[in-house]
């Protein structure tokens, strides 16, 4: 199947399940992503900083773009312009920065917070605990230019189909507590982004809103180094 039948019959499925497509087009050539684009797709995801600028600058200026790998604080001002949302946000310190280079950019960045549910130790991520220490902060409340928009986690990668389930649940139930202990009044906290390729029908069915996927579009990445892989 081509790049547009494969984006073709995802869309249809989030389209049914009122999901959020972010198609990850990190590695793929600006051809890749055309192919996809002409199909109708606007919202792109890519997790390295250069990459991204890279392709905003040579691609049709209404994608949508989002960050959804590790972001170092001192990239920041290179995506702040132009950034749709940013999903991979793990600390006080670099959603400071956002907002001050969202100030600088004149606008407000939609950020998701980051929280660790995996069983494994190399993921990024706040834990619950601290995810909770973050939004009562001092520091947090006097943020204007930047604005929570919900959640985002990344599963084990495993073939157990039972743990996946459990950990995106957990992050649906923490979601739930945290829209009601401190975004009550807030209609624009309402994202849940979880579920990639391999395991987005589980998500879904944990009520994700938002999926990134890649490689069942694209076909598998090819990376110089296979320890790059993630
Ligand atoms: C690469 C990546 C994805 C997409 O992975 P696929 O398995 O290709 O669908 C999703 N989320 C994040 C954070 C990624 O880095």
């Amino acid at each position: 199947m081509s790049i547009a039948d494969n984006l073709i019959a995802i869309k249809k499925e989030t389209d049914q399940n009122n999901v959020t497509l972010v198609v990850v087009s990190k590695t793929k050539p600006n051809q890749d992503i055309m192919e996809a684009y002409d199909a109708g797709q606007r919202i792109f995801g890519e997790n390295q900083v250069q990459e991204l600028v890279e392709k905003h600058e040579a691609l049709p200026k209404d994608i949508e773009w989002h960050l959804i790998g590790h972001l170092q604080t001192n990239k920041v001002k290179y995506i702040a312009p132009f950034i749709s949302m940013i999903h991979s946000v793990d600390s006080i310190k670099l959603l400071q920065e956002i907002n001050k280079q969202a100030i600088k950019a004149d606008r407000v960045i939609d950020c998701l917070l980051q929280i660790y549910i995996a069983d494994e130790e190399t993921k990024y991520g706040l834990s619950f605990d601290e995810a909770i220490e973050l939004l009562r902060s001092d520091e947090f409340a006097e943020l204007k230019n930047i604005r929570i928009r919900g959640l985002m986690g990344i599963a084990t990668n495993t073939d157990n189909e039972k743990q996946i389930k459990e950990e995106f649940y957990e992050l649906d139930t923490f979601f739930d507590g945290i829209k009601q202990s401190y975004f009550r009044k807030e209609d624009s906290f309402d994202e849940l982004s979880m579920g990639m390729s391999s395991d987005y029908h589980i998500a879904i069915e944990q009520n994700s809103t938002m999926v990134r996927i890649g490689s069942t579009i694209f076909g598998a990445r090819q990376y110089p180094d296979q320890n790059l892989l993630n």
